[in-house]
């Protein structure tokens, strides 16, 4: 079993190409992570994914996202939770132009919270000019993970190298995602795997993800990989690989 837990769906490319790629790298499921920088954007992205998840219900989850900062964005997520069946939330500070410990964004996380939805973050470095990369900075995550214990945590693009694993270790809410970060340390530096492992004092706090949308299939196996060259236990990677996932995401129940 093996659940991508980042990946994305801008509208072009055909989508059969995204599920072919989940196909040829044994991917069961995917959550797929609406993108946009306006309301407009979002709910577009919103809409588009709802549509892919009814197209592909046992192959695709859907996280719903919003502009957090706005009136409404804590009734529109509960809409998409409630009558979409999204399984948490995507937030991308930089592109979203809001910081996460913005006292503005407190009801949605409180709504997060209530409906018991894991929140995505991204986290790390940016590579659009009008983006604010200290707006991903994990030390924000940390200062929220402190003001709502309560509240579940995934910073993607985990860094092995930065405070991010111990970040993750100290709060029992938080995790990091393996997105692209660990792909690309591990081609210059092959033991980072288990370093990351060590660094966040056990293997309950980090989950696969890729960042693959149906232009960049290859994202599957290139982050793959990674974990296929981690020296690590079986059972590790069964929770890397799907079982941490699986508990965030309620798919037992
Ligand atoms: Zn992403």
């Amino acid at each position: 079993m093996i659940i991508d837990f980042h990946t994305h769906a801008p509208e072009r490319g055909e989508f059969s190409d995204f599920i072919k790629g989940m196909d040829e790298n044994l991917i069961d499921v995917a959550v797929l992570c609406p993108l946009g920088s306006s309301v407009v954007e979002i709910s577009r992205s919103n809409d588009y994914i709802h549509s892919l998840v009814k197209t592909y219900p046992d192959r695709l989850i859907g996280f719903a996202s919003v502009m957090p900062r706005e009136k409404d964005a804590a009734a529109v997520l509960e809409h998409y939770i409630k009558d979409y069946g999204f399984k948490g939330l995507k937030l991308h500070p930089p592109i979203q132009n809001f910081s996460p410990t913005d006292p503005l964004i407190a009801p949605v996380i409180e709504k997060a919270i209530e409906l018991d939805i894991p929140v995505l973050f991204h986290t790390g470095p940016i590579y659009l000019q009008s983006a604010m990369t200290s707006y991903g900075s994990p030390l924000l995550i940390d200062e929220l993970a402190i003001r709502y214990p309560e509240a579940t945590f995934v910073m993607a693009h985990g860094d092995p190298l930065g405070c991010d694993p111990a970040i993750a270790s100290k709060h029992p809410n938080v995790y990091c995602d393996t997105t692209l970060r660990l792909a690309d340390l591990t081609r210059i530096m092959p033991n980072i795997g288990e370093f990351y492992l060590e660094q966040l004092r056990g293997d309950e706090k980090l989950i696969f993800g890729t960042d693959s949308n149906p232009t960049r299939t290859w994202r599957f196996k290139y982050n793959l990989d990674a974990i296929e060259k981690m020296a690590a236990p079986q059972e590790s990677k069964e929770k890397i690989l799907w079982k941490t996932a699986a508990k965030l995401l309620k798919l037992n129940n």
